[in-house]
């Protein structure tokens, strides 16, 4: 299960639904940004500055602990950026259900070329079982060079 933060709605692995219908074009990529230590490395008028020459969609996926007060702020902090933000809530290497890999598995074979940019070795591990792209973010520089090679 997973959670739309814009939606405010839990949803389940089949159903996930990016809604970037107005973003249809012939380049699959689509950049997927933890959110602790990647996103918020910046200001939402920071980030949008790094992304506005970007031609392919921006999520940001976010693992929480289901039930704890970070969940809640990471609820309210990703909707500053208005970007479409998702939750989840298994934190592994491995692409079981829940985890970071899995959601980026289910986008991959809905057409899209996730490329995960995220702090987090297991995170990273995760969207590798998944057969998906991920790039290991260790500082606001890392963001912008590695943003700048998907131009
Ligand atoms: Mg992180």
């Amino acid at each position: 299960m997973y959670y739309s933060i814009e939606q405010t709605v839990y949803v389940p692995g089949d159903k996930i639904d990016l809604n970037l219908n107005s973003k249809v074009s012939s380049d699959p990529r689509l950049l997927v940004l933890d959110y602790h230590n990647v996103t918020d490395l910046f200001n939402p008028e920071e980030l949008t500055e790094i992304l506005k020459n970007l031609k392919i969609p921006v999520i940001i996926l976010s693992y929480v602990g289901s039930t704890t007060i970070t969940r809640i702020n990471t609820h309210a902090e990703v909707l500053d950026y208005k970007l479409p933000g998702w939750l989840c809530f298994q934190k592994k290497e491995t692409a079981d259900p829940g985890s970071k890999g899995h959601f980026l598995g289910i986008l991959k074979e809905q057409g899209f070329r996730p490329i995960l940019f995220d702090d987090s070795e297991d995170n990273i591990m995760s969207a590798l079982a998944a057969d998906c792209d991920a790039r290991l973010i260790t500082s606001r520089d890392d963001v912008k060079v590695e943003v700048g090679k998907l131009l």
